[in-house]
């Protein structure tokens, strides 16, 4: 089943032409991995998709239902806030800087939006949230505050926050850009078992390695297209356009 549809995406900003036509679709459970170049849209994309950014034309479905706009003969026009915030509960977002709150420990930190937007019982959102710190190793940091944490373990837990919403889909932009190289493979791994537990990723990354063992497909985007896509071995080893092997030969 195919559960991510973006079909003739455009994005301009002012006279800036960012996405030029993006076709991609991404069935239930896979893992969509996007490289390519600083500037060549990779976040606006995945912006796009829980409707951060508004699209100048195209479409994005998920589950069959449009994102952040309702269609009346063919012309779009904005859900209202209440409506793309429904919507947006349903996409987990975790980026390069993970942004937890400063002054609550892992443990609230993951129980928060449950508590405020689901407004699901603290007792339960408790339970819930300390399950999800053992999912990604801190079930051992609960009471520890973002700054007592690693960039690493920051990040780890800034990935079961999203999950604490119990999203369909989740988007990672570069989630280990800014860690210390030896932060990077924890991070990795827990988002290697969260693919393994079938749920459907969009990730932006410099990580090959990653790509190579864990995508599904493989986009390499440049100047606002997708050059090139397939299968990750495949393309890795046999990139059939020059822009991806140039690209590949610099980060491999
Ligand atoms: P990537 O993630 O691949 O590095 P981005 O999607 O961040 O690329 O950016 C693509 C292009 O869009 C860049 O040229 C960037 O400057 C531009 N851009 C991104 N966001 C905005 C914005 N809010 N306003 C104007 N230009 C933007
Ligand atoms: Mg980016």
């Amino acid at each position: 089943m195919t559960l991510v549809r973006i079909e003739g995406v455009h994005k301009t900003f002012g006279q800036h032409h960012v996405l030029r036509g993006i076709d991609m679709t991404i069935k239930q459970g896979e893992v969509s991995v996007i490289i390519g170049p600083s500037g060549s849209g990779k976040s606006t994309l995945l912006r796009c998709v829980n409707k951060m950014e508004s699209i100048s034309a195209g479409r994005i479905h998920v589950r069959d239902e449009l994102i952040g706009y309702r269609e009346v003969n063919g012309q779009l026009h904005d859900l209202n806030p209440r409506q793309i915030a429904a919507q947006r509960r349903e996409i987990g977002m975790v980026f390069q800087r993970f942004n937890l709150f400063p002054h609550k420990t892992a443990l609230q930190n993951v129980m928060e939006a449950p508590i405020q937007v689901k407004k699901i019982a603290k007792s339960e959102a408790r339970r819930k949230a300390l399950e999800l710190l053992e999912q990604v190793g801190l079930a051992d940091r609960a009471g520890h505050y973002p700054a007592q944490l690693s960039g690493g373990q920051q990040q780890r837990v800034a990935i079961a926050r999203a999950l604490a919403m119990e999203p369909e889909l989740m988007l990672f932009d570069e989630p280990t850009s800014a860690l210390d190289p030896e932060l990077v493979g924890d991070v990795l791994q827990v988002m290697k078992d969260l693919a393994k537990s079938g749920m459907t990723m969009m990730v932006v990354t410099h990580e090959i390695g990653f790509a190579r063992e864990v995508g599904d497909t493989l986009s390499f985007m440049d100047g606002g297209v997708v050059v090139e896509s397939g299968d990750p071995r495949e393309m890795i080893t046999n990139p059939q356009h020059s822009r991806t092997k140039e690209f590949l030969s610099r980060v491999l």
